[in-house]
């Protein structure tokens, strides 16, 4: 068995949905769990009706709902001939309960509308996803991810009970496997134990697609996206960036959390666990050999660099001229805990520590006013800071040519210097 998971890109038009089709016709025979996200900006769309609604906007809520629904309605149509009645069905049903929540005055947490309503954005595309394979000759079984997947109800960023998922997934999805070579189903989405939908994490298809892969003991899990491959710098920033042909796992957890947007961090783990290699393919050019990521030691990777951008460097010195010490830092990270703020990078002096974060003026300033109660509070806007992993000293210089520099860390693998222009 092979889990696939296919991201909002590799869906986000009719061709690159037809591409899909041709993409499983590759596998003729196979036994594949196929994970698919939302349609292109779908999410970032769903997001703004939950804002308007929220801001008690209803009126802007409808408006951008319709606009979504006219969307999903016109790529039905056009993919659907046989199929489309009943699949517009579904659609509607999905669209009318989000309808009847905007409806109603919001008394719950924002978070908990955010999922029941951002959660059928990967509801929306599988339903039609799988209607259009199955009259493109994909016999497809369809499942609603959020009957398997049981979660806690920390809203957007749920936590999986993997007892009770890994069996409803044993007892009910493995048999499906019996009749039919693919199981369709949604990233990203789970619920509660009360049947409320929840949402993993921005992102977080493929650790969907990582959960199921351990559960069903796969052999491997395909992560199709518009990349060529896994880069050793984001071309965007750096245009000679180059693919990576081979990874393991160690490296793609310390590229996450440095901030390559590679795979969702949270993806590793699970194939970690039971030993599954990860093929990040490229689904427009399928024949393209990717990257291969494993558990094996690796003795030559190619320098990997992750530049941040619109990085804010703040500074908490104590009041009285006391040490930073334990209580100190305490205090700041249940700030940071609270408020869901991950400093990408941090170092302490005497009386003062020093943490480098995004600049999300949402948060900072309820950062910056809870810390002041205990701190005194500098702030340095406009830095980037610059991770590269298997430096070396050439590199190294060129890329901090003409900067600033304001920290710099260093281990033998990897160096961070935070930078402003020079
Ligand atoms: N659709 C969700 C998002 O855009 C989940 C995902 O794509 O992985 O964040
Ligand atoms: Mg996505």
């Amino acid at each position: 068995m092979k889990v696939f998971k296919f991201g909002g890109a590799s869906v986000n038009s009719i061709e690159r949905i037809q591409n899909l089709a041709s993409i499983l016709k590759e596998f003729p025979g196979e036994k594949i769990m196929a994970v698919i996200s939302a349609m292109g900006k779908t999410t970032n769309a769903l997001e703004k009706v939950v804002e308007a609604f929220y801001n008690g906007n209803r009126d802007l809520a409808f408006q951008l709902l319709q606009q979504i629904k006219h969307q999903h309605a016109g790529v039905a149509k056009e993919l659907l001939s046989i199929n489309y009645i009943s699949c517009e069905a579904k659609l509607i049903e999905l669209f009318a309960k989000a309808e009847s929540l905007i409806n109603e005055k919001a008394v719950r947490s924002f978070d908990h509308y955010y999922d029941q309503i951002v959660c059928i954005g990967e509801l929306l595309s599988t339903s039609i996803i799988s209607a259009y394979l199955q009259e493109a000759g994909i016999p497809n079984h369809w499942v609603d991810v959020r009957e398997f997947f049981l979660t806690d109800n920390n809203f957007r960023d749920a936590n999986i009970d993997w007892n009770t998922s890994q069996s409803r997934v044993k007892e009910n999805i493995v048999p499906l496997f019996q009749n039919s070579d693919i199981v369709l189903t949604q990233g990203f989405i789970g619920a509660t134990k009360e049947k409320e939908s929840t949402t993993l994490g921005r992102e977080g298809s493929d650790y969907t697609a990582a959960v199921f892969a351990n559960m069903l003991d796969a052999e491997q899990v395909f992560i199709w996206k518009d990349v060529e491959a896994v880069m050793n710098a984001d071309p965007k920033q750096f245009p000679d960036a180059r693919p990576i042909s081979e990874l393991n796992y160690n490296e793609v957890i310390e590229m996450a959390y440095y901030g390559a947007q590679v795979i969702h961090p949270k993806t590793i783990k699970p194939l970690q666990n039971k030993n599954i290699p990860l093929h990040v393919k490229c689904f427009l050019k399928p024949e393209l050999p990717g990257t291969f990521i494993h558990n094996r030691s690796l003795n030559t990777l190619p320098a990997i660099i992750v530049l941040k951008e619109k990085q804010l460097m703040l500074q908490f010195s104590t009041k009285d001229f006391s040490f930073i010490g334990e209580h100190n830092l305490i205090m700041l990270y249940r700030i940071f805990e609270q408020l869901k703020i991950r400093p990408n990078l941090t170092q302490n002096a005497a009386i003062s520590f020093t943490a480098v974060l995004d600049d999300r003026p949402d948060k900072i300033e309820s950062l910056v006013n809870e810390a002041s109660v205990f701190f005194d509070v500098q702030a340095m806007k406009g830095l980037s800071l610059l991770t590269i992993r298997h430096y070396n000293d050439k590199l190294f210089e060129k890329l901090t040519e003409g900067k600033n520099i304001l920290l710099h860390q260093q281990t033998p693998v990897t160096v961070q210097v935070l930078m402003s222009e020079g």
